[in-house]
């Protein structure tokens, strides 16, 4: 399949995108690592009059940890670079482990984070990681920039909350902190496929061993990537036993997730899922959150 015809313009600069993505319109799109938009388009499955090929924006193109410890993730960085930084093994190694899930290597070494993001993939496993991590996205068009909780942003399935003429340029993810234990599982039919059911856990425990903070961020188990709030107070104020996360796990699948029934699963197949994963996820990010705290 070849896509229909359009315009191309390869800005070097982020001014230069932005004043590009106004001029253009609403057939205006980014062109980022090109892993879902050139299929997309190949198979008519999106249109686009004018591509705006962010890869010379240098500036869009950066990782590093700020003072406070949080992680800052330039939108244009390589999901592959991600994956292997030190920074992140060490400021965010849920986004580290999630990573090695994502496609192939070689999609990998193409695909950017915040490519990803934008595209809002119920199936993507990066959506359901930044809302674990509660991390946010800085987006600008030509009249300034705003900050957009991860909570916020994924509102539909591929659609995100970016307004015509915004780009996403920024990711930031809260620091690690001790207590501090993290996992992510899911089952796909392939390695590299997209997951028939993906979770993220990223949980806190006190000194005393009594959990004070826990998200849970699902991958194809609703429209967008969801949070499993239920399950979340089941655990928080709680010393995370085997029967209380097998009962955060029941009510991850019963009452947070709405998982569809496709060609791939069915509904009722994919509760499963998001049961059995959770209880994996959350017993091996409480056991990391326990070392932490060990002498
Ligand atoms: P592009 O394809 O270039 O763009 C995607 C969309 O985001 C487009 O609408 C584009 O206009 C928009 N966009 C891009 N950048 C920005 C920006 N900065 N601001 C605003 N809008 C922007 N992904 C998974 O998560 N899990 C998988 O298992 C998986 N398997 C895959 C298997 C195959 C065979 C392939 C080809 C892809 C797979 N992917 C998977 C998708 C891959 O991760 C893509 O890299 C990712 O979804 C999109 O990133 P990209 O940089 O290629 O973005």
């Amino acid at each position: 399949m070849k896509p229909p015809p359009f315009d191309y313009v390869a800005p070097s600069s982020l001014a230069e995108a932005l004043q590009q993505l106004e001029e253009g319109g609403f057939d205006a799109r980014p062109l980022a690592g090109g892993q879902s938009l050139i299929p997309m388009l190949n198979f008519r499955l999106a249109r686009a009059t004018l591509l705006i090929d962010l890869n010379g924006v240098d500036e869009l193109s950066f990782l590093h940890v700020s003072d406070d410890g949080s992680l800052r993730i330039g939108a244009m960085t390589r999901q592959r670079a991600v994956e292997r930084s030190e920074d992140v093994a060490r400021a965010a190694p849920l986004l580290a482990e999630a990573l090695g899930h994502v496609a192939h290597p070689q999609i990998r070494n193409r695909g950017t984070i915040g490519g990803s993001l934008a595209h809002a993939d119920p199936a993507s496993e990066l959506p359901a990681v930044m809302l674990a991590l509660g991390a946010r996205f800085r987006v600008e068009g030509v009249n300034g920039d705003r900050w957009i909780p991860a909570a916020e942003f994924f509102f539909g399935p591929f659609m995100a909350a970016l307004d015509p003429g915004e780009l996403l340029v920024e990711i930031e993810v809260p620091a690690l902190e001790n207590g501090d234990g993290w996992a992510f599982e899911e089952v796909a039919r392939r390695a590299g496929d997209y997951a028939l059911v993906g979770v993220a856990a990223q949980v806190r425990v006190d000194g005393a061993g009594v959990c004070s903070s826990a998200a849970l961020g699902y991958v194809n188990a609703a429209a967008t990537a969801s949070l499993a709030p239920s399950a979340a107070a089941i655990l928080v104020g709680e010393a995370p036993t085997p029967e209380r996360i097998a009962e955060a796990a029941r009510a991850a699948a019963t009452d947070d997730c709405e998982p569809p029934s496709d060609i791939h699963a069915s509904e009722a197949y994919r509760r499963r899922l998001a049961e059995v994963l959770t209880r994996r996820a959350l017993d091996r990010a409480f056991a990391r959150a326990a070392e932490a705290h060990e002498p």
